[in-house]
């Protein structure tokens, strides 16, 4: 079966349903860009999609990044003299400074203070914030706690290790029946955040549990990886194979109930960029903005060295929308619903990059006679007649060597589907004969 044949009937409910189950159970456990939450959670995806778990060493030198050492925490918290915590670790992965160096001391709350962050608006919620590259360790709380701390003496204990160790990324790749790929990113380091990050995980797992059971012209390498540190990593050990991806997609934040985005690549007009477009085309609040060296993993296949043709497709971007990098990005903020019609979006495209040629027809001078070939009998109602006819007469038409079916779907404003079937037809009665070709095969 093919990725559009699928999408014909298209499981929504079944699919949706399985994927928030997969963002349900990887929620509760504590990730970062390195050490054994990241680990868990590709093991996880792993049994389900069959995913190849790599390992780089601590100090490996990538680009002109160094992979950091390895972070992992058993727990954490600000306690009283009575040693009733007032800030546990235990109750939110969020409460502790992600790569929080290891600490253990008794501090006064001035002193203490400036290791403590809150979001006076949101008066409720954690907020995420990280120290990567710094050596420094702080707590996030709610302002209400905060405003609740009195004066006196604290215990802090953050239980954590930074050690030589591994960053540790998944990949997973499906060949296709030609070499050329299709790339599909997440970032899978952040704690217990939905949205951003397991929404994305989750949706990429379903994207490779999918497409296993179909036909693929394109090879689809997905990429679970830790944010920046991980696609320099791929990258930097990828070199030669990143040649292979025509077109890819950046994963992340499709979750929300947010309509459909686009972030076009750098190339800005590559088959990527078109086919997301026609994707969205009449699909109610979508919108498509150019791209930008800010924002997800794109940042890294989008530099200049590389130039990959990859966008990101997303709900709501990340930073807008307010539960972004806060505790309330949680279970309640993404829907099954959403995740499912993600999904399809996500097939779509790959179904336009699938069919997509060029073709010539064989009969250009003036219009062949349709009638005599049957070919204005096609079978359904005068109104899908008249738009199959439609579709047969444009791709006659533009198929002049020059034109994709690409191409003619976005000029004659017709649905994709309906310019691949005309293809399909006009090449079994001779009309049309493929002109481009795929790149060598893999077999
Ligand atoms: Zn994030």
């Amino acid at each position: 079966m093919t990725i559009d044949q699928f999408l014909e009937d298209f499981p929504a409910g079944r699919l949706g349903r399985e994927m928030f189950a997969i963002a349900e159970g990887l929620y509760p456990i504590c990730r970062s860009i390195t050490g054994e939450g990241l680990r868990e959670t590709l093991r996880t995806v792993g049994r389900r999609i069959d995913l190849t778990i790599h390992e780089v060493p601590t100090g490996s030198q990538v680009f002109d990044w160094t992979v950091p050492k390895e972070w992992n925490i058993r727990d954490a918290w600000i306690g009283r003299p009575d040693g009733t915590r007032v800030v546990d670790f235990r109750t939110s992965n969020l409460h502790v400074v992600n790569y929080s160096i290891p600490v253990r001391k008794v501090l006064s709350l001035s002193e203490l203070r400036p290791h403590l962050h809150s979001i006076p608006d949101r008066p409720d919620w954690i907020p995420y914030r990280t120290s990567y590259y710094a050596q420094d360790w702080g707590f996030c709380l709610t302002h209400r706690q905060l405003e609740a701390l009195r004066e006196g003496r604290y215990e802090v204990c953050i239980d954590s290790s930074l050690e030589d160790g591994h960053l540790t990324y998944g990949e997973c790749f499906l060949p296709g029946s030609t070499k050329d790929e299709i790339l599909v990113s997440c970032h899978a380091c952040h704690p217990s955040l939905c949205n951003d990050n397991l929404s994305g995980v989750s949706l990429v797992t379903m994207i490779g549990e999918v497409l296993s059971g179909l036909e693929r012209r394109h090879g689809y390498r997905l990429l679970f990886v830790p944010g920046t540190i991980g696609p320099i990593t791929w990258l930097a050990r990828n070199e030669q194979g990143a040649t292979r991806i025509r077109h890819g997609l950046v994963a992340a934040c499709v979750g929300d109930a947010g309509p459909l985005h686009y972030k076009r690549s750098r190339r800005g007009d590559a088959e990527i960029d078109r086919a997301a477009a026609l994707m969205l085309r009449g699909k109610e609040g979508s919108s498509i903005e150019p791209f930008s060296p800010y924002g997800y993993d794109e940042r890294q296949y989008c530099s200049p060295g590389f130039n990959l043709a990859v966008g990101s497709l997303t709900r709501t971007p990340h930073g807008r929308y307010p539960e972004y990098h806060t505790s309330a990005d949680n279970l309640d903020l993404i829907r099954a619903e959403s995740l499912a019609d993600s999904l399809r979006a996500y097939l779509e495209v790959f179904a336009i990059l699938e069919r997509n040629a060029t073709f010539r027809n064989t009969n250009p001078k003036c219009e062949p006679q349709l009638g005599r070939r049957g070919l204005y009998s096609a079978t359904g109602g005068l109104r899908d007649a008249k738009a199959a006819e439609m579709a047969m007469l444009w791709v006659l038409n533009l198929s002049d060597e020059l034109h994709s079916l690409l191409d003619i779907a976005e000029r004659s404003g017709l649905g994709f589907d309906s310019v691949s079937a005309a293809a399909k037809v006009l090449s079994e009665h001779g009309l049309l004969e493929r002109v481009d070709r795929d790149s060598d095969r893999s077999e």
